[in-house]
């Protein structure tokens, strides 16, 4: 079988396409046939080794997978379904998506939703569930098309530009905030009403500024965090998934102790199986063709090392999908 494979050793920390033996994946109840994975910002940490992700060596990166059971020992699965993992340390710690076959834990899995193809789960892929449970966590705390502005940070990356495009077809008014202000046009046309320059966030700010967001979707983390706590409306909600910008967060409680602002944390990668299936089954509903044409990109195996690179440089808008059949 095919996989991107990553070592460290006294020749030090690489990634590269290898041909392995099946018998190099072990640990799992669950053999997958991979159809198809993703290419994540956690995933191009690890393959370049910019940042500390893997946890054990040689790895199989790859955060996402979805594709046929060819054997399980389980009784949740069983030859020939369809099949989704998002996250629970895969590509981390235990072998991942970047290889044409997984052994993965059962408990790791869920059914994919059979209104959604192999295809677009991978488009949407860790990224599209994470805006999902963010959108799922704010509509929690009462906030509906009706309460106001919607701030997505980090728009033109993959978590932004589904958090774009989902709470669009929600009804929301989304305003993106991004470093590419010259690729308006895209996150106009994913749904945004209004592109704001990042920069306007970015630095340093003050405890308490206008309030102008009644919710907000933040992958980005540090002074951009703390700036959007500072700008949200009494009682608004921000749902905190990621560290983009750094994982700093160098804010006050001015924002908590004076407009009652509700800092939500997302994690999507020790996320119990109901709240999965219940994130799925609503992007099941809200997804189509046109949005994923507009995010996904498709690369082969071999292509992953170096996009990993643009991806780390900012070079990558939306998602990547590696197809592991090209
Ligand atoms: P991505 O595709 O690389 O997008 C990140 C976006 O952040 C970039 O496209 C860029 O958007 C913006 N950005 C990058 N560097 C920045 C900087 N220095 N200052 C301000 N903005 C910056 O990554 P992703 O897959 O969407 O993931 C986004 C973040 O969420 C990552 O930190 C990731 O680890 C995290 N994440 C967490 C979870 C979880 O379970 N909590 C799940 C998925 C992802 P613009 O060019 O538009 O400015």
């Amino acid at each position: 079988m095919k996989a991107v494979l990553i070592e460290k050793d006294e020749q030090g920390y690489r990634a590269a396409l290898q041909e392995l033996e099946p018998s190099f994946l072990q640990g799992g109840d669950v053999v997958v046939d991979v159809a198809y994975s993703t290419l994540n910002y956690k995933d191009a940490l690890a393959i370049t080794g910019k940042g500390p992700v893997v946890r054990q060596f040689p790895l199989i990166p790859g955060i996402d997978l979805v594709g046929t059971v060819v054997e399980s020992d389980s009784e949740k699965f069983k030859a020939g379904d369809k099949v989704l993992l998002n996250g629970f340390g895969v590509g981390e710690q235990y072998h991942g998506g970047l290889a044409q076959r997984a052994c993965v834990k059962s408990d790791w899995l869920i059914h994919l939703p059979p209104q959604i193809t192999p295809f677009q789960a991978m488009a949407i892929g860790t990224a599209g569930y994470t805006a999902m449970l963010c959108i799922i966590a704010l509509e929690k705390q009462g906030i509906t098309p009706d309460s106001g502005k919607i701030l997505v940070t980090g728009a033109n990356g993959g978590v932004g530009s589904f958090a774009i495009s989902l709470l669009a077809k929600l009804g929301y008014h989304v305003v993106a905030s991004t470093g590419r202000v010259s690729e308006a046009d895209y996150l106009i046309q994913l749904g945004a009403k209004d592109v704001i320059d990042r920069n306007t966030l970015s630095e340093p700010g003050r405890p308490l500024g206008k309030s102008l967001w009644a919710g907000a979707i933040d992958s980005v983390g540090s002074h951009t965090l703390a700036n959007v706590c500072a700008q949200m409306e009494y009682g608004g909600s921000v749902a905190a998934c990621g560290l983009a910008q750094g994982m700093d967060f160098p804010a006050t409680v001015a924002p908590f102790i004076l407009r009652g602002v509700n800092l939500l944390g997302i994690d999507s990668v020790m996320r119990p199986i109901p709240d999965r299936e219940a994130a799925w089954q609503k992007l099941a509903k809200l997804i189509d063709d046109t949005m994923l044409k507009d995010i996904a990109t498709t690369i082969s195996l071999s292509q992953v090392v170096e996009v990993s690179n643009d991806l780390l440089a900012g070079r990558v808008q939306g998602r990547v999908v590696v197809d592991l059949a090209l």
